[in-house]
Formats: structure tokens, sequence, C-alpha cells
């Protein structure tokens, strides 16, 4: 990990918990969870919740994050809800998820609009990547992430891109709804070369601040115990956590990992 950025850990919820669950489940991870202020904790709860728990939350602890919005800041795009209606309630906003590009079809294009609205409304992304089983097997993995890489970064600045979060998540390492505990994970050198390449396109487009700065975290089937191990990885700045940020012990467990390993460079 480097120590000029910040680690970061976000929990997923996905569409899991409704308004009561969600608030109570940031009742028990407040419980358990100190004010680090080395390690950035951020959770990403239905969009019903965003509202309430922007109150509820001790700010000095978490940060939320929306999981999804649209791309125009306002009009007649009814059901919708735009980057700009959030930015009093997020800081960050996940964009990219596999979810979104496989079950809503979300494209290179949309992804890159969304991208520069999440900017242009304050609003950090946090840009998932990964190739799939199938991609990985036709051994395209690094032509993926870099074409998810350079299209979606393509309408912002380099000095916008410094601050933005990219997640390596490939798609096969994920888990479906609760199941974190069994997976296929890839192996530290396969991260670690994700890792490599994402900075480098970083660095081939907006140049070496650019890519340094940038935080880049791996997410697939993380959970407690993988995680200390998961954050040696080099260049790794945090966990994007899906099922196992569901459960308080084990989202709490990867959060201690997270500091642990912060002290122990401190
Ligand atoms: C995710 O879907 O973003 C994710 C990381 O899920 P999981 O941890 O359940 O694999």
């Amino acid at each position: 990990m480097n120590t000029q950025r910040k680690t970061m850990i976000v929990g997923n919820w996905k569409e899991h918990l409704n308004v009561s669950q969600s608030s109570l489940l940031i009742h028990r991870l407040h419980e358990r969870i100190k004010t680090h202020r080395s390690v950035e904790v951020v959770l990403a709860p239905t969009m019903l919740a965003l509202q309430p728990l922007s109150v509820q939350i001790d700010r000095r602890k978490f940060r939320l994050a929306a999981q999804n919005a649209y791309h125009i800041d306002e009009g007649a795009f009814t059901g919708e809800v735009s980057f700009s209606m959030l930015q009093d309630l997020v800081h960050y906003g996940i964009i990219g998820h596999s979810d979104r590009r496989n079950k809503f079809n979300e494209n290179l294009d949309e992804v890159c609009s969304k991208v520069a609205a999440a900017v242009r409304n304050n609003i950090m992304p946090i840009l998932c990547v990964g190739e799939s089983q199938t991609e990985k097997l036709a051994g395209e993995t690094n032509r993926v992430i870099h074409d998810q890489v350079v299209t979606a970064l393509a309408n912002v600045t380099a000095k916008e891109v410094q601050s933005m979060v990219i997640a390596y998540e490939p798609v096969w390492a994920l888990s479906s709804g609760t199941d974190f505990m069994h997976h296929a994970t890839p192996k530290p050198d396969e991260i670690l070369s994700a890792i490599n390449i994402i900075r480098h396109n970083v660095k081939e487009l907006y140049g070496v601040s650019a890519a340094s700065s940038i935080r880049v975290l791996y997410g697939g089937s993380v959970n407690a115990s993988s995680a200390y191990d998961l954050l040696n990885i080099k260049g790794l700045d945090g966990l994007l956590v899906g099922g196992a940020s569901l459960n308080y012990h084990e989202f709490s467990g990867i959060v201690d990992a997270a500091f642990r390993k912060q002290q122990e460079e401190a």
C-alpha cells in the first residue's frame, strides 16, 4: 500500500436490505468499527437508504457511495435518479459494475457518460473494470481492462482522474449474492498484473502523476480471512466487498485487517 493514497474499504450492498435493515447494519458496524484516520470506509446501500443514512452515519467513520445513477442531470427520464440529485448525500458513485454492464447492458459509452456526470457533480467515481471468464480463457484480460479504462476516462481531465478510484473486479471471481465464502479468487500475481495494467493505461492517457494518484482496489469474494493477504499486494489501495459487506463480523474484520496493515507500515 502507498502511504500517499489512503486505504479504502468499500461495501457494496447491492439490492439487499431495506431502509430499516440498512440502518441496523450501520448501527452494528458503528459499534464494531473504530475511527481509523488511515482507512476510509465507504458504504453503498440501496439508493432509498442514502438520505436517512447520510443523517445517521458518523462521518468520521463512514462515507456513502451510490451504486448507480443516471448520467443526465435533469429531465424527462421517468424513474431515474441523477448524480446531481445525489450530490449532498454521497462522496462516491460506483460506475461500470459488472452487474450493470452485464445485466442492464450498460455499454462503454454509457459508463463514460456516467463517469463524466459524477465528476461534474463532485461525486468521485469508483470505476469497476474486469474480464469475464470467457475473456480470461481467451487471454483477453489486458485488452478488456485497457478498453474499459480508456473509454471510461475519455471525457475527464488529468486533474479529475487523480482523485478517482478504479476497482479491478474479475467477473469470474465475484460471488453471487451472499455466497462469498465459496468462490474462485485470482492469484496475487494476477491481481498485481491487473493493477499494473490499470496504472499503465492511466499513465499513457494522463501521465505519471495521475497514474500514481489514483487508488486501485480489488473486488471479488473478499472476506475477513482473505483481506490481510490481499492488502499485501503491491500497489493495491483497498478492497471492494460485495457479499461479505452484508455481514458485520466479516466486514468489520476486513476493516480491521486494513487498519492492522496500516499500523504495521506506519
Ligand atoms: C461485487 O460484486 O462488487 C463484489 C465484490 O462482490 P463479492 O464480494 O460478493 O464477490
